[in-house]
């Protein structure tokens, strides 16, 4: 249960003096729902301004307050230009004083021959002073204009000064909670207590110890969670699989395995001989091969006796991956089953059955296969393959939970950079595959700008006629999925017509799963040529005569998204080529990370230039999802902070591991403001 002294932060907004349906619902879509968030919610800068008895011409283009006389109006004999209000300062300069619209508001607010408060931008146009749509006091009536001004990310309706407003009036009820943080440490870091950095970052915008602390605050949260999750993993007594090598030495590979891919089974066959559970991350590019190491793991369980599931984050790879173990295991007395939202009625009934007695050694799905109705007779191995939609919750429910843990295999192609593997994934081990299997050409990466769309439709048509397969992927568009499908609708289209209709498949996020699995089918087998598709075949699919990657809007993606979308060609005989089609508008940071993609095909590499160039929310796409979604925290301050959240943590955990003394409490309370419910949880109880 929440501490009590949270409670005020908890409240919703309307609580908030002067905060009624309408406001209500303006700070909503800002995301700001309750007072903790709009004490979140902090100025990215501030706006200065000065104060000066009169105008003079080096206070031109300085934002500044000025005490002024309307004299006179114009407007222009259309009324089509601006409407203008003439005024004089202090030292009889006139200042021009502009209005696009709402003339009316202006001789309003300022009144012939009465003086005015007024501040905006000082310019000058030709011998004119100017200042375009000033804000206007009348001195004595309401607030003036400030000095300083925070700047916070606005929404239409709202001001900066009004959730400046809103951002106090939520402090004041903001209760002092205790310290969690080191004493040593925040000494060190001359950093202050919570309640006053939240204050100081609204007045004070900017960086400096006081948005550090915020940031270490969050991280801290974060790693005691993971060490929480770990400690309370290990804690449990798991099976120990040691295997038998009697099954996998059956198994008829076509190939070696590569020396990563051997080295990484060394690491989690050790794991697995434990009965401390495993946790373990397996990081490693598209196509490196994580799926037989995968495949090699779950033998060890069914070798010791054990079930082993394997998790697809979509239906469309849950398939591929249960067609693919069929093939290799079917034939050694293994029995695989799938299991996903659209197994129904009596094949699921029998899934379940086979689990629960036993008969069904391996289980492939998506996230059905770990909800609460299915039991297993004894699983042993839980495999989570392209693990980003896979949260520490997730991991929480499933490895913390069971009496007996199953040992925890976590698979992602996603190249996180180093430090925030530990923010993401900080309960774990990691391996990594940094080999990929031979024969395999880099990729031919090229950037085209849109207006060349014609000439890659050709180069389209000319691989297809010779017999080549493509991926088409659309870009994202802003609004909804709906608009994605219409885009990519539109794209198959205009294809069709030019490469004849039934060359053409077309898979989004919209369509039925089985409506996907046939085109998908009918790709994987040739029959369709080019697959025009939304993101949904970011991931894994495998269809090795594909050699040409075309990706519409590829400023729009994310790097690791692009660099998934690009693994999956190259992974036949044939020379690869991917085309990142480029809007016209380019950012620099844009054309930087575009660049990037050409310029190398190693997936670390772009990932940690991705986060140097753009922040780590953004590459985890995690903002939004909450998980480890940081507010304040940035990358810097996770590479800087998060090494010393995590010892930290868990040096408070040896000392303290139920939490129960003075900064233990604190600790606890630090998890539920940053809503780490679950994790508390964990603590060990007495
Ligand atoms: P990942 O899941 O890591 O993206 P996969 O496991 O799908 O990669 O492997 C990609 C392709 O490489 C598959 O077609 C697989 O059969 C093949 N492959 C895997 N290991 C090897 C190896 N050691 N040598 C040759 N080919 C391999
Ligand atoms: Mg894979």
């Amino acid at each position: 249960m929440r501490p009590e002294i949270l409670n005020p932060l908890f409240t919703e907004v309307d609580a908030l003096k002067g905060v009624g349906p309408q406001l209500t619902k303006l700070l909503n879509r800002l995301g700001l729902t309750r007072l903790i968030d709009v004490l979140y919610h902090l100025p990215t800068g501030a706006i200065e301004r000065v104060r000066a008895p009169a105008a003079n011409a080096p206070l031109l283009g300085r934002t500044v307050i000025l005490e002024l006389t309307p004299f006179d109006t114009r407007q222009s004999r259309s009324g089509r230009g601006p409407f203008r209000v003439l005024a004089a300062d202090g030292d009889g300069n006139t200042i021009t004083l502009i209005y696009f619209n709402n003339p009316g508001w202006a001789k309003k607010t300022l009144p012939m021959g009465e003086l005015r408060i007024v501040s905006g931008k000082l310019d000058a146009y030709g011998d004119e002073w100017q200042i375009v749509h000033p804000e206007v006091a009348e001195p004595g009536k309401g607030p003036e204009p400030a000095l300083r001004e925070p700047i916070y990310p606005l929404t239409e309706g709202l001001t900066n000064r009004r959730i400046g407003e809103l951002a106090a009036a939520a402090l004041e009820r903001a209760p002092e909670l205790p310290e969690w943080i080191e004493p040593g440490l925040l000494a060190r870091q001359g950093w202050r207590d919570w309640r006053g950095a939240l204050a100081e970052a609204h007045r004070e915008p900017g960086a400096g110890p006081t948005r550090k602390r915020l940031a270490y605050d969050e991280i801290f949260a974060n790693q005691l969670t993971m060490m929480l999750l770990r400690q309370a993993s290990r804690r449990k007594r798991g099976v120990p699989l040691a295997g038998t090598g009697e099954l996998s030495g059956r198994l008829d590979l076509p190939y070696e395995l590569t020396g990563a891919q051997r080295r990484v089974f060394e690491e989690i066959r050790g794991d697995m001989a434990q009965a401390a559970p495993m946790l373990r991350l397996l990081q490693g590019d598209v196509g490196s091969g994580k799926t037989l190491v995968a495949l090699l793991a779950m033998l060890l369980a069914v070798e010791s006796g054990a079930q082993a599931a394997l998790l697809a984050p979509t239906e469309i790879l849950a398939r591929q991956h249960h067609a693919t173990l069929l093939m290799q295991l079917d034939s050694i007395g293994v029995r695989v089953a799938i299991l996903t939202g659209r197994e129904k009625g009596r094949p699921r009934e029998s899934v379940l059955m086979g689990l629960t007695d036993g008969s069904i050694d391996i289980l492939v799905g998506t996230h059905a296969i770990f909800q609460e109705k299915v039991a297993y007779r004894n699983l042993g191995l839980a495999v989570i393959d392209e693990q980003h939609r896979f949260g520490v919750s997730q991991r929480l429910l499933l490895s913390a939970k069971a009496e007996r843990p199953p040992h925890l295999l976590v698979m992602t192609a996603t190249p996180i950079p180093r430090t925030l593997t530990l923010t993401q994934y900080g309960e774990m081990d990691v391996s990594r595959i940094d080999e990929m299997p031979p024969g395999r050409s880099p990729v031919e990466t090229r950037v085209i700008s849109e207006e060349r769309l014609p000439e890659v439709v050709d180069a389209l048509g000319r691989h297809v006629a010779a017999g080549g397969q493509a991926y088409w992927v659309c870009p994202l568009v802003e609004e909804s999925e709906k608009s994605d499908a219409a885009a990519a609708e539109e794209r198959a289209r205009v294809l069709r017509l030019r490469l004849g209709e039934d060359k053409v498949g077309l898979v989004h996020g919209r369509m039925k799963g089985p409506e996907k699995d046939v085109v998908m089918a009918r790709f994987a087998a040739g029959e369709v040529a080019v697959l025009v598709a939304t993101t949904v075949i970011e991931v894994g699919v495998d269809v090795p005569n594909s050699t040409l990657m075309i990706v519409e809007g590829a400023e729009r993606f994310g790097l690791a998204q692009l660099h998934q979308l690009r693994g999956r060609v190259g992974r036949g005989e044939g020379k690869s080529t991917c085309l990142l089609i480029r809007g016209a508008n380019l950012t620099d940071v844009g054309r930087a990370r575009l660049a990037l993609m050409r310029e190398t095909n190693d997936g670390f590499r772009i990932a940690e230039e991705d986060l140097r160039l753009r922040g780590p929310g953004e590459i985890l796409g995690t903002r939004q999802s909450g998980e480890a979604g940081f507010r304040v925290a940035t990358a810097e301050d996770v590479a800087e902070l998060a090494p010393v959240a995590t010892s930290d943590a868990q040096l408070l955990l040896d000392r303290d591991g139920g939490l129960a003394g003075e900064r233990g409490q604190a600790a606890r309370t630090c998890l539920y403001l940053f809503e780490r419910d679950q994790a508390v949880g964990l603590i060990r109880s007495g």
